[in-house]
């Protein structure tokens, strides 16, 4: 955290320097305060055609790690704070990024309540009741971004990998 907080400093110290931003993408500079970072983490600021191009790259990383089956609850976490930026008719994207509208209603595969995922239930296929009070979802998604257990989507269930998580 110290060091985090060092490095921000350092970098903020850098930009503001002479009053202007400088794009972390292609050099250029911009009237202070008028750039903008892709996420809090770090302070990379991008004009607006290098912070177009910052998003989609993220978004495009992200995609991978749907596909790979390894996107981390974290990650899911910041591709919903970029859905603005997702493609309209993307529907991969829009689904993973909880938009209601590109989200399945799905039926509970404990109890068979109906729920829409990154709403009222999660994308293993359980409602938020039997996610917290028949599975311990929050301790699974823990190991789970330590790597300490797999991510099969709605076969997480069915492949048995969430029974030693049952309350
Ligand atoms: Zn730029
Ligand atoms: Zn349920």
């Amino acid at each position: 955290m110290l060091y985090l907080e060092h490095l921000q400093e350092g970098k903020m110290e850098k930009l503001t320097k002479e009053g202007v931003d400088v794009c972390y993408g292609c050099g250029k500079t911009q009237e202070y305060g008028t750039m903008k970072a892709i996420n809090e983490i770090d302070f990379d600021i991008y004009c607006d055609d290098c912070f177009k191009k910052a998003i989609n790259k993220r978004l495009e990383y992200l995609r991978g790690e749907i596909k790979n089956e390894c996107i981390s609850y974290g990650e899911i976490a910041e591709l919903q704070g970029l859905k603005e930026h997702i493609e309209e008719g993307d529907v991969e994207l829009l689904q993973w990024a909880g938009v209601p509208e590109f989200s399945e209603e799905m039926e509970c595969l404990e109890c068979g309540k109906k729920f829409v995922a990154g709403e009222d239930g999660n994308e293993l296929g359980l409602c938020e009741h039997c996610a917290s009070v028949v599975y311990d979802c929050e301790k699974y998604y823990k190991d789970y971004d330590n790597g300490r257990v797999t991510f099969k989507g709605t076969d997480t269930i069915s492949r048995g990998i969430l029974e030693p998580y049952r309350l």
